[in-house]
């Protein structure tokens, strides 16, 4: 029996052995309306959908459990069938609705200031586990942005990104714009080159610091992929192909909140047409980093903007229920 989501339309006719008009039939009930039994699928031959019952199953899983914040936002944790557990994180605006999704549980890149990356490296999510986080009929039907923001590094497991990223931007798939998908990374120069040449989504580099030798503490993998090569990628990929290169910031008191960090991220990001997002942090237990003040955050954002930099500041969101960012993973064991 094999998984119908994560298979792209044409493996479904290859699968189904059906006309490629059947195959955009069933890709579009799985991927756009609310999946349940497979002899509900509209318009389709009593044959063909029973033929689908014995080899297929929808694949859509369900949270194990969910909780809300008290600002609204809302973080599930799935289980699959491996026993690998991994978290999603729902946050809803008056005219969005942001998944942020897994694409590993845990994750092997070790960044110190990260909850998941202390959590270990439990998996590789497939495509079904990515895209069951956007179709779950306790979040899916009303998803406008994903952010692949969740545990995990996705350009360590890219194939599988890739495929849901192509699921997810399908016609016959989700059917979202490239320009509301996401992708971060912390820099896996390999990944982030095949991840341009082959799809249109953006990107955001998880900096830190502007300084090689301060972000190699914070952020293992710049030690192989120094930030400022990854930025050169990102710099000529932008004028190709039309989508955002961000720089995701995340600000900590007295640490990478200096003047100096302020004219160390203007001299790397001058005349790269990459955006910055400041991000508040969040301490865990037995950390006592604080975040930066939200007078310093508007600082660095005005200066920033001052010197032709795009800026802006982030939110905090749910981080009383540990679903804002470096805090997924809080509660597993
Ligand atoms: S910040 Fe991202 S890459 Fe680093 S440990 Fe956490 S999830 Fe992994």
């Amino acid at each position: 029996m094999k998984s119908l989501c994560g298979l792209t339309a044409s493996e479904i006719e290859e699968l189904a052995e059906c006309t490629e008009r059947h195959s955009l039939r069933i890709a579009n009930w799985l991927y756009k309306c609310k999946p349940g039994s497979l002899m509900h699928i509209p318009d389709l031959p009593l044959k063909l959908r029973e033929k689908l019952k014995e080899i297929s199953y929808p694949g859509v899983l369900s949270p194990v459990s969910s909780q809300k914040s008290a600002d609204g936002t809302m973080k599930f944790l799935f289980r699959n069938e491996s026993g690998q557990e991994f978290e999603t994180v729902l946050m809803t605006d008056s005219n969005r609705t942001t998944v942020c999704v897994s694409s590993q549980s845990g994750c092997r890149m070790g960044c110190p200031f990260c909850v998941t990356g202390q959590y270990g490296f439990r998996g590789n999510l497939s495509a079904r586990d990515i895209l069951t986080q956007v179709l779950a009929p306790e979040i899916g039907g009303k998803v406008t942005h994903v952010v692949f923001m969740g545990m995990g590094e996705p350009m360590d497991n890219l194939d599988n990104v890739l495929r849901a990223c192509k699921v997810m931007t399908a016609q016959w798939g989700m059917a979202l714009s490239p320009g509301n998908i996401t992708v971060s990374t912390v820099g896996l120069m390999p990944g982030v080159r095949k991840y341009l040449d082959s799809c249109n989504c953006n990107l955001t580099l998880s900096l830190f610091s502007p300084f090689s030798e301060e972000r190699l503490g914070s952020v293992p993998a710049e030690s192989l992929y120094p930030a400022r090569e990854i930025i050169e990628e990102m710099k000529s990929a932008a004028s190709v192909k039309r989508r955002r290169m961000s720089a995701a910031y995340v600000m900590i008191s007295d640490f990478n909140d200096t003047p100096a960090h302020l004219e160390g991220l203007k001299e790397l990001l001058h005349g790269t047409g990459i955006r910055v997002n400041l991000l508040p942090y969040h301490s865990f237990p037995g950390d006592s980093n604080e975040s930066s003040s939200p007078e310093i955050m508007q600082h660095f954002k005005q200066e920033l903007v001052f010197s032709g930099i795009s800026a802006s500041i982030r939110k905090s969101r749910g981080a009383d229920i540990s679903a804002a960012c470096g805090l997924l993973a809080s509660g597993l064991k």
